[in-house]
C-alpha cells in the first residue's frame, strides 16, 4: 500500500486557475521523480452548489475521508453572496474541516530573499525567515460553552468561553513537536498563563508531553502578548510556535504579513493519524477566490504550489521533493519572474499564472 492518494478540489474564482498549475507540477513529479499520485478531482464551494445545490456533496466528503490528502483552491464569489447561510460556499470548507476533525492548523511564514522588500519590516529583520505557527483549530474560545448574548440585571452580556481539555492540548502539542522534528527542533508555546487558568493548564500539558515523549525537542514558553511583540521585533528567533485557537488566529496573521504577499502563503490543517499512519490532511492557500482577477490569468499560483509542497512533506513523506519544489519557487522569484501581485510599482511586465507555472517547472527540471 504505497500509493499516494490525493483529492483535488479547485473550487471557485482563481481556484481552478492556480490548481491547473499544481496539476502540471504533480505530473512533473510523476514523470521525472517517479512519485505517483492517484488523483481524483471534484467540486467544492459555489462550483459544487451549481451542480448539487450544496457546497460539498456527501460523495465528495466520503472521498475526502478516504484519501491521504485533500488539496483545495479557494471558494466563494459575488455570484453566491445571496445564498442562504447554510449553503454558502464557505460551508463546504467548514464541513471538510469539521468532519475530518482537523485540529492543527499549520501556517508557515517564510520570507524568500527575493521578496524581503515586500515585508512591512526591514529586510534585515525578515530575510531568511522560516517559522511555522501551529494553531489549535477545533476548540477554545470559538467553540467553548456557554456562549451567547444574555440578559443580566437589565442589560445584555456577551459571553464566550475559553475551554480546553487536556487531550485537546496534548494532541496539538504532539503535532507541533512532530513538526519540529522535521525542522530545527525548537517549539515555543504561547498562552496567557499569567491571567488565564486555561493557559496554566496549556503550559503544564505541553511541558508534560515534551518531557514524556519529546526530550529531543527544545521547548520554551511565552505569554502570547509578548509573542506578538517578538514576532515583529525579532521573528527569526522562532522555529515552531504552538498556540490556541484565538491567539493563533491573531499571531498567524501577524506572521503572514512579515512575508509580504497573500499570493505566497500556503497552509495545512492536520487531524489524527489514519490507519496508514498518515494524518488526515487538508492543504490550501491562505488567500480566497480573488473574484477581482478571476479568469484573467493574473493569479499567483505560488501559494497553492507551496501548499502542495507541504503535502509532499507532511502527508507523503517526501521532504526532499518538497525542498526541491520550494527551491524552484525561490529560484523563479530570484530570477525576477513575478505575477502582478509581486511587482513593485513600476517597471517590467508581469508574468501570467501559466508563465509562472512554466518557470517553476523549468526550475524543477534544472534541479535534476
Ligand atoms: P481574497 O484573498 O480572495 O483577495 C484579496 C485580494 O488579494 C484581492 O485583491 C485579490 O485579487 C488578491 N489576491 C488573492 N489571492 C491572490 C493570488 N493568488 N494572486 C494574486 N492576487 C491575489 O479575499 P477577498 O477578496 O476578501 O474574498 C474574495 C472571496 O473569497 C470571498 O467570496 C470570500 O468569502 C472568499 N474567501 C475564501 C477563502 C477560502 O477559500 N479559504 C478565504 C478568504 C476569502
Amino acid at each position: 500500500m504505497s500509493t499516494n492518494s490525493l483529492l483535488i478540489l479547485p473550487g471557485d474564482g482563481i481556484g481552478p486557475e492556480v490548481m491547473a498549475e499544481v496539476s502540471r507540477i504533480i505530473a512533473w513529479f510523476a514523470d521525472r521523480r517517479g512519485l505517483k499520485f492517484d488523483v481524483n478531482e471534484d467540486l467544492v464551494g459555489g462550483a459544487a452548489h451549481d451542480v448539487h445545490g450544496v457546497p460539498l456533496a456527501d460523495e465528495t466528503m466520503e472521498k475526502a475521508q478516504s484519501v491521504d490528502a485533500v488539496l483545495l483552491g479557494a471558494v466563494g464569489g459575488p455570484k453566491y453572496d445571496d445564498l442562504d447561510f447554510s449553503v454558502k460556499p464557505e460551508r463546504g470548507l467548514l464541513r471538510l474541516r469539521k468532519e475530518m476533525d482537523l485540529f492543527a492548523n499549520l501556517r508557515p511564514a517564510v520570507c524568500f530573499d527575493a521578496l524581503a522588500d515586500f515585508s512591512s519590516l526591514k529586510r534585515e529583520v525578515v530575510a531568511g525567515l522560516d517559522i511555522m505557527i501551529v494553531r489549535e483549530l477545533t476548540s477554545g474560545s470559538y467553540f467553548g460553552e456557554p456562549r451567547g448574548i444574555f440578559e443580566e440585571n437589565g442589560e445584555r452580556v456577551g459571553i464566550n468561553t475559553q475551554r480546553y481539555t487536556e487531550s485537546e492540548i496534548d494532541r496539538v502539542a504532539r503535532a507541533a513537536f512532530d513538526l519540529a522534528r522535521k525542522r530545527a527542533g525548537r517549539v515555543c508555546s504561547m498562552e496567557k498563563a499569567n491571567v488565564m487558568e486555561s493557559g496554566i493548564l496549556w503550559r503544564e500539558v505541553v511541558q508534560a508531553v515534551r518531557d514524556a515523549d519529546y526530550p529531543d525537542i527544545e521547548l520554551s514558553h511565552m505569554y502570547a502578548d509578548n509573542g506578538g511583540m517578538q514576532l515583529v521585533r525579532n521573528p527569526r528567533q522562532f522555529d515552531v510556535i504552538v498556540t490556541d485557537n484565538l491567539f493563533g488566529d491573531l499571531l498567524s496573521d501577524v506572521a503572514a504579513m512579515l512575508t509580504g504577499s497573500l499570493g505566497m502563503l500556503p497552509s495545512a490543517s492536520l487531524g489524527a493519524p489514519m490507519e496508514n499512519g498518515r494524518p488526515r490532511a487538508l492543504y490550501e492557500p491562505v488567500h480566497g477566490s480573488a473574484p477581482d482577477i478571476a479568469g484573467q490569468g493574473k493569479a499567483n499560483p505560488c501559494a497553492t504550489i507551496l501548499s502542495f509542497a507541504m503535502a509532499l512533506r507532511y502527508s507523503f513523506d517526501a521532504g526532499d521533493e518538497a525542498d526541491r519544489l520550494e527551491a524552484a519557487v525561490e529560484k523563479v522569484l530570484a530570477d525576477g519572474v513575478r505575477t502582478a501581485d509581486l511587482m513593485q510599482t513600476e517597471g517590467g511586465s508581469p508574468a501570467s499564472t501559466r508563465k509562472m507555472g512554466d518557470a517553476i517547472i523549468a526550475a524543477l527540471e534544472a534541479s535534476l
